[in-house]
């Protein structure tokens, strides 16, 4: 089942998530795609304070055609991105120290450790500090990203896109995770990264779902009563 209303919850539990790993702050948005070319957001507040009769819902304009709040003002960035990868059904933005610092370093995200094996394909950087506030800036982020899962933007964070809230969730974790390790690594020298060959290998155990399954219910219990 995947009512709007189990997505509406879910939503609201991985802003939680998200909250609770100091990921988001007064700032950062989650969208998810919803059936008829409809988008539920976290509309223009904190996302970590965000509770279930907040959230709104646009159209693929960025409109907002139901909810109570407004829509945030890089709203074109996950516009544009949907409407570029049919495939993505979530979307992060976010703007955590570690994304910032690789992101104007130049060296980008790279898969010092296991957690980042999601991440082999590369992760572009959109090379601007500029917030994402119009549809053409919108369609320049979505070309950065390509087909790849995450995009940096220069001196501002980084966006995430799965197929769906669960995926977000440990995608939006583990690129914050992979970038603080690379950055304590570096400090100590040169650092060596995983082949494609051996990322390749580690997702594959991973797709058998208890891995997944384990690591998501560990960051719900976090923040359940
Ligand atoms: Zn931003």
């Amino acid at each position: 089942m995947n009512t709007i209303e189990s997505v509406k919850e879910k939503m609201v539990l991985v802003c939680k998530v998200f909250q609770q790993q100091r990921l988001v702050d007064g700032y950062g948005h989650v969208t998810a795609r919803l059936p008829d070319n409809r988008i539920l957001s976290t509309p223009l507040m904190p996302p970590g304070k965000v509770a279930l009769r907040d959230l709104i819902i646009l159209d693929m304009q960025g409109n907002k055609v139901e909810g109570p709040g407004e829509p945030n003002g890089e709203t074109p960035m996950h516009t544009s991105i949907y409407k570029a990868r049919p495939d993505v059904q979530s979307i992060l933005h976010y703007h955590p120290d570690e994304l910032v610092a690789v992101s104007v370093a130049g060296v980008g995200v790279k898969v010092v450790a296991n957690c980042g094996v999601h991440f082999y394909r590369g992760i572009p950087i959109f090379d601007s500090p500029t917030l994402i506030r119009t549809e053409a800036l919108g369609d320049r982020v979505a070309e950065t990203l390509g087909d790849r899962n995450a995009v940096l933007l220069r001196g501002h964070g980084g966006t995430a896109v799965a197929d769906n809230l669960d995926n977000l969730m440990r995608l939006g974790i583990n690129l914050v995770r992979t970038a603080r390790i690379q950055i304590m690594a570096a400090s100590l020298g040169p650092v060596k990264t995983h082949s494609h060959a051996e990322a390749e290998d580690l997702l594959q155990l991973e797709r058998s779902g208890k891995a997944i399954r384990r690591f998501l219910d560990y960051y719900i219990s976090e923040v359940l009563d």
